[in-house]
């Protein structure tokens, strides 16, 4: 039988540099998940998909193509053949994010394509819900947390050079934001599956993640 590694956890807490490193290692298929909740939004910003309509949405999901390809780990996620993974990433789409991936037949597409992908292969998928609802049995669980202060410094680290204008305090209030939004909707809220290890990564290196990560996963 195929392995899922499921890692879940607030905003910016490291969950995909963690991810990637177990894969490279392990020589698993890395799926970035909220980079499909992200091109969904994108989608429905480009479309100006009215997040109250069920009709539009319904007519939305059903035109959007998602694709990954994988090089070197790196997540590559194709919306209707155009790539978009660096779109995805900036502030207009954080910003909307947690809101299309409240709605319910946004989850119920997403979390079918998920389950396909983790049918035949060894993955590791990181996202808010994979050890609770998309993989339930995963042989592996891991929730990640941080301080927040340390989560906003790094994301906004990364932003920065694409980013020049952003300030520390938008980053900061940008993640607060989405992990109540996430944490308190009600179709499948951010939370921590009962069999899921805690990994605190607010001292941590990477190194230090990635060996505690694989105690558990290597016999
Ligand atoms: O992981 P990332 O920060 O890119 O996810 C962006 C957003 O997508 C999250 O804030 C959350 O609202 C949503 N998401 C989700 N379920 C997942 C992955 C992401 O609801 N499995």
């Amino acid at each position: 039988n195929n392995i899922v590694v499921a890692i879940d956890g607030y905003s910016s807490c490291g969950k995909s540099t963690l991810a990637k490193a177990l894969a490279k290692k392990l020589h698993f298929i890395y799926v970035d998940s909220g980079a499909m909740y992200r091109a969904v939004t994108l989608y429905f910003i480009r479309n100006n998909v009215d997040l109250q309509n069920n009709e539009q949405i319904a007519t939305a999901l059903k035109n959007i193509h998602l694709n990954f390809h994988s090089r070197d780990y790196q997540t590559h996620i194709t919306l209707n053949d155009e790539d978009v993974s660096d779109e995805i990433r900036q502030m207009h789409v954080a910003d909307k994010v947690s809101p299309v991936s409240a709605i319910h037949d946004v989850r119920v597409a997403m979390v079918k394509q998920q389950q396909r992908l983790g049918k035949s292969k060894n993955i590791v998928m990181d996202g808010r819900d994979i050890g609770t609802v998309v993989f339930p049995h995963a042989q592996v669980k891991f929730f990640m947390t941080a301080d927040p202060k340390v989560r906003a410094e790094r994301r906004y680290n990364e932003l920065l050079p694409t980013n020049p204008n952003i300030t520390l305090e938008e980053v900061f209030d940008n993640l607060a934001h989405r992990d109540y939004q996430d944490t308190t909707r009600k179709e499948s809220p951010l939370t921590r599956a009962e069999d899921a290890i805690i990994l605190d990564n607010t001292d941590l290196s990477q190194e230090e993640q990635l060996l505690f990560a694989l105690s558990h996963i290597e016999p």
